[in-house]
């Protein structure tokens, strides 16, 4: 006969026959809570292969970790019974109601800890629930693969890529997305491979590689022969906000370098004056504070090849407001015509890149394919990572990717 505890107990964990909580035991510095569960053997099972009728065939002692009980750590255990089918034979597991096959938390165990990992890293969910960070990780992973599952790619006409830096083990990941910004594949690597991988995924999850007509990357030498090889009827388009990086990369260059030859000169005070003034050199002018706005016209007045190099970034970027093609076609061209002229060093790597992908650039013109996304990806990618520290490995940056941002977590 069960006590009022043990039938209270029965209640709060919502169970049902044949399951009953036998024993609730607080231990002696009532920290801890330990429930113990039984199957009281009034259900017949039948066998999940040919419906046969189960016998006991043995028990094995299992504890699940449950929520906390009042600031109590609270443990359920139970005996689970093994059944063995009288007419095939098959011994299995009797799955218990409160907790995944093979996990060692109760459903609500985890349902809370993922809630919580929504909103804040691991690690901090770790300290706060008292579990080791690497169990949380498990309990994730396993909850956005089963969502992930459900993925369905049907109808995919386009998609964006970028890569990104990893710490540990693979030096890269690849991250795939949709244009309503959901990232729907992640994979290591940086390589053409990684593009013949999502093919694959595409296709398991319903899409067809022949439905892609438009694709919008970075122009890494690896996605460029990927996608040639997994996607050649589609139009590929070079993203504008890699491009413009190439570009500030520029204007950077040749801040560095003018800093360089002012100190070799013994101009120290010029020197230090350019030093800290990378970030208003890089941001749009028509973002740029009123101070800011002055700081720059004083730089691009005292330097004259900072001056080219950044009237060339704000005529680079004219490209995409262009009307139509032809005529971002003719600025481009012009705008090449006078970055080569300028010979100025710091600029041969964005002439590079325009020029070996003019067709890629103006291929915005038919795609459409926003810069938008590509930034939305890459800040979300960014926030990944800076609550990163303690990711141990590529998966669990390919699990937060999709926890945030795939749309079905
Ligand atoms: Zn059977």
């Amino acid at each position: 006969m069960l006590g009022n505890a043990e039938k209270l107990f029965t209640r709060f964990l919502h169970l049902s026959d044949p399951w009953e909580v036998t024993s609730v035991k607080l231990d002696d510095a009532e920290t801890r809570v330990d429930i113990r569960v039984r199957n009281n053997g009034r259900f017949q099972i039948c066998c999940p292969e040919c419906g046969g009728r189960c016998t006991g065939y043995d028990k094995k002692e299992r504890e699940w970790q449950h929520s906390d009980l009042f600031d109590m750590e609270c443990h359920i255990h139970c005996a689970v019974d093994r059944m063995k089918c009288s007419k095939c034979g098959k011994v299995f597991m009797l799955d218990v109601p409160w907790a995944e096959k093979g996990s060692g938390f109760t459903l609500l165990f985890e349902a809370r800890s993922i809630a919580l990992m929504k909103d804040m890293p691991v690690n901090s969910a770790s300290r706060f629930l008292n579990t080791k960070d690497k169990t949380l990780w498990r309990i994730l992973n396993r909850y956005v693969d089963k969502r992930m599952e459900k993925q369905c790619l049907k109808g995919l006409t386009c998609f964006y890529v970028d890569e990104t830096a990893c710490k540990r083990g693979h030096r890269y990941i690849s991250v795939f997305a949709d244009d309503e910004h959901r990232i729907i594949f992640v994979t290591y690597g940086n390589d053409a491979d990684t593009v013949s991988r999502f093919r694959r995924h595409l296709e398991e999850h319903g899409g067809r590689a022949e439905d892609i007509e438009y694709i919008c990357c970075d122009m890494g030498k690896g996605f460029q022969s990927g996608i040639e090889r997994e996607f050649p009827g589609a139009i590929v388009t070079y993203d504008r906000f890699h491009v413009m990086e190439h570009m500030s990369r520029a204007v950077d260059a040749s801040r560095r370098h003018e800093w360089n030859v002012l100190r070799e000169n013994g101009r120290l005070k010029e020197a230090t004056d350019l030093k800290g003034q990378r970030f208003v050199l890089l941001k749009n002018t028509e973002n740029l504070k009123g101070f800011q706005k002055s700081r720059v016209d004083s730089i691009l007045e005292n330097h004259k090849e900072i001056g080219i190099v950044y009237s060339l970034k704000e005529s680079l970027r004219d490209t995409w407001s262009f009307s139509n093609r032809y005529d971002a076609a003719n600025h481009l061209v012009a705008w090449l015509v006078a970055s080569i002229n300028t010979g100025i060093g710091a600029l041969r790597d964005i002439i590079k890149v325009v020029d070996n992908h003019f067709n890629e650039i103006l291929n915005w013109f038919s795609s459409g394919m926003t810069n938008g996304v590509m930034e939305g990806i890459n800040s979300v990618i960014q926030s990944v990572k800076n609550r990163a520290r303690g990711y141990r490995n590529w998966e669990n940056l390919r699990t937060m990717c999709y926890l945030r941002s795939s749309g079905l977590c």
